[in-house]
């Protein structure tokens, strides 16, 4: 069986926790094919994708645009290991179409919000962080308390391995509460480095925060000369073009991002204000490099695909729209079915928590959820081929690939929950 040798080579056969399955106590299907909104198993079995490699394809899998900038590339270069004319192109279009001053390319969200830490430590001269219970931000130690996504389906509260030493510098707080937040200013202020956030949390499951929570965040940061960071990895390119900082209209002073960053290929950067970013090698001594980094492959890819969602912003209706439709279907069933629920939609992005509660707002919200119905529902959609996020607490996501008839099929299957 390929599943018993992938698992004598590789932890749990899997080269990331979530995609193991354990928690729904099945095999997950190998694959082997991509196209558009589907995936393709090795004994040619299709799967609507819902999980879009985790939210990083929001063309859908093997785009027109990433086809034709991939197969330029391959004629063109491979890495240089230096600086190249496509980086300049990349992040003179990041920094102009996004609002930021300067940007550093790093090879995966984990090293974007690493580097932004190290960088608001080295710019304020402080040690203390706040993050909130539920958000992931990678798998850098000084996150790795109550972290949302599998960190949270495995509940692994502390992982093992990072020092308490690193932990004491990072106060949780629950997303959400200002009183939360203001307390450990009260307390703490003048050693606060940096708040990291998901400015829509997804996850806990996608979870969207009161306005103000955001706006107030904003405003303490500036009080104490905090560096707030917004960590766009899910949310940038997604929610709008310009990510949170758009819904919200509110700036942080820096922002990570990847996923869609790369346009499918491997991919993060931190961003933002030029004062904080000059702190960086080589022009400051906050130290950060990549052999990898700004590698020309995924700067053209990316480029390339960002092109295409900067200067179609109809896509962000379209998907609205499509998102939306899915939505309402979606509570139709489960209303009918008699099955308590909450949807937690932000743009392409949603959960469906079952639950008896009227809204999910935090970390302590969505643990209350229903996990054996969950994992009861999930189980039946795979087999059925909807590859739905095998956890309660994380996000599913819709690319422009996606079409009524996909929504339609899978509301099919919901029917026989
Ligand atoms: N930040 C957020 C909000 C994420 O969702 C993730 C990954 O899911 C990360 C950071 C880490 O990104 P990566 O898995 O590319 O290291």
């Amino acid at each position: 069986m390929d599943i018993e040798r992938l698992k004598s080579f590789l932890v749990g056969g899997v080269n990331s926790p979530v995609r193991a399955f354990l928690n729904l106590g099945i095999e997950p299907p190998i694959f082997e094919r991509s196209e558009g909104a589907y995936l393709y198993d090795i004994s040619g079995k299709k799967y609507i994708d819902y999980i879009m490699s985790w939210g990083s394809l929001i063309l859908g899998h093997r785009s027109n645009e990433f086809i034709k900038q991939l197969n330029f590339a391959i004629s063109n270069y491979d890495s240089f290991g230096a600086t190249s004319i496509i980086e300049l192109k990349f992040a003179e279009f990041i920094c102009k179409t996004q609002k930021l001053d300067m940007i550093r390319m790093v090879n995966s969200g984990t090293e974007a919000t690493m580097t932004a830490i190290r960088l608001s430590r080295g710019y304020t001269k402080r040690k203390k962080i706040i993050k909130f219970s539920g958000n992931y931000h990678g798998h850098y130690d000084a996150f790795l308390v109550k972290a949302g996504s599998g960190q949270m389906t495995f509940n692994i509260s502390i992982s093992e391995g990072v020092n308490s030493s690193i932990l004491e510098d990072t106060i949780v707080c629950e997303y959400n509460s200002i009183d939360q937040v203001k307390a450990a200013f009260d307390k703490y202020g003048d050693d606060i480095a940096a708040v990291i956030v998901e400015p829509i949390a997804a996850n806990m499951g996608v979870v969207i925060p009161d306005k103000e929570f955001i706006i107030f965040l904003r405003k303490i940061c500036h009080e104490y000369n905090s560096v707030l960071i917004f960590d766009e990895v899910i949310t940038g390119f997604r929610i709008a073009y310009r990510g949170a900082r758009e819904y919200f209209g509110v700036e942080p002073d820096l922002v990570t991002f990847g996923k869609i960053i790369g346009g499918g290929l491997p991919c993060g950067a931190v961003a933002g204000k030029r004062e904080i970013m000059n702190k960086l090698a080589p022009i400051g001594n906050v130290y950060q490099a990549g052999t990898m980094s700004g590698n020309p492959i995924v700067m053209g890819v990316g480029l390339n695909v960002l092109n295409i969602l900067y200067s179609n912003n109809q896509i962000y209706s379209q998907l609205e729209e499509l998102a939306l439709k899915f939505e309402e279907e979606l509570s139709s069933i489960l209303n009918k079915k008699g099955i308590s629920y909450v949807i937690n939609r932000c743009a392409s992005m949603m959960t469906i928590f079952y639950t008896n509660k009227r809204q999910i707002k935090n970390y302590s919200d969505a643990l209350e959820s229903d996990i054996n119905l969950f994992n009861r529902v999930t189980k039946t959609l795979i087999k059925n081929g909807i590859f739905i996020p095998p956890s309660q607490f994380e996000a599913l996501f819709l690319s422009l690939s996606h079409s009524l008839m996909d929504i339609e099929k899978t509301i099919e299957i919901f029917n026989i929950i």
